[in-house]
């Protein structure tokens, strides 16, 4: 189903959320305050028009509260972005999806109703540290700040046996969700299933576990 979405802020993280919500087929009004920007994603995007997101005039003159989803993508002007998404859940917007710099931006987000707050360097830092320590760590996807989804390469250590006698969850207490095996996926394998050389294991779990596990792989 095509959705209708609204970015704000036309940086480099915005401008990638716009690029990538196009090739999916949605459409996307984009909104900057700089005017070469505009012009530069109005070839890319649905609509791009310039406006500064903290006039509340013009977000309602764009009719913002029909959009299914807007994501605000400012980056380094703290105050403006809180104040738009501010002004955007005051206006009705039913999903607001806002970035933050930092903790502190992250939690007067939260307060003031951003419905998801992503915080793109802070995680992309994380993924790429546990890629650092085990080149096996494919991807890892933050559940709180307790609990992980990892896509984890197999090893020699644990390729030719069946997850029953490698007793993962058991010994690592982590969970593993799906099997990646050349094109296929086996979703919830069977204890039973024997864990063969380029397989990628997608494993849930806690990050106390699967450090645990991750150090067996490396
Ligand atoms: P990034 O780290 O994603 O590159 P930037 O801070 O460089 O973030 O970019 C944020 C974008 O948001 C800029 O293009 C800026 O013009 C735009 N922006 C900032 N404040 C507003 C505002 N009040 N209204 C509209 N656009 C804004």
């Amino acid at each position: 189903m095509k959705k209708e979405f609204v970015v704000i802020g036309l940086g480099r993280f915005g401008g990638s959320i716009c690029r990538e919500l196009t090739k999916l087929g949605m459409s996307v009004l984009a909104i900057d305050k700089n005017e070469d920007l505009v012009n530069e994603y109005s070839n890319i995007v649905t609509h791009a028009v310039v406006g500064d997101s903290t006039d509340e005039t013009i977000l309602k003159s764009l009719g913002i509260r029909n959009f299914d989803h807007v994501i605000v993508a400012i980056g380094n002007d703290i105050q403006a972005s809180i104040l738009t998404t501010l002004i955007l859940k005051e206006l009705g917007v039913k999903i607001v999806t806002s970035k933050a710099l930092n903790d502190y931006h992250e939690k007067v987000l939260r307060k003031i109703g951003a419905d998801q707050v992503v915080h793109p360097e802070r995680d992309m830092g994380k993924r790429i540290a546990h890629n650092l320590v085990s080149s096996n760590v494919l991807d890892y996807l933050e559940l709180s700040d307790k609990y992980s989804i990892v896509e984890i390469a197999v090893n020699e250590a644990i390729a030719g046996y069946a997850i029953a006698q490698l007793d993962i969850r058991a010994k690592y207490g982590i969970n593993i969700v799906a099997i990646k095996r050349h094109h296929d996926i086996i979703v919830s394998p069977q204890a039973t299933e024997v864990i063969q050389n380029g397989d990628i294991l997608i494993v849930i779990g806690s990050d106390t576990d699967i450090n645990r596990f991750e150090i067996k792989m490396l």
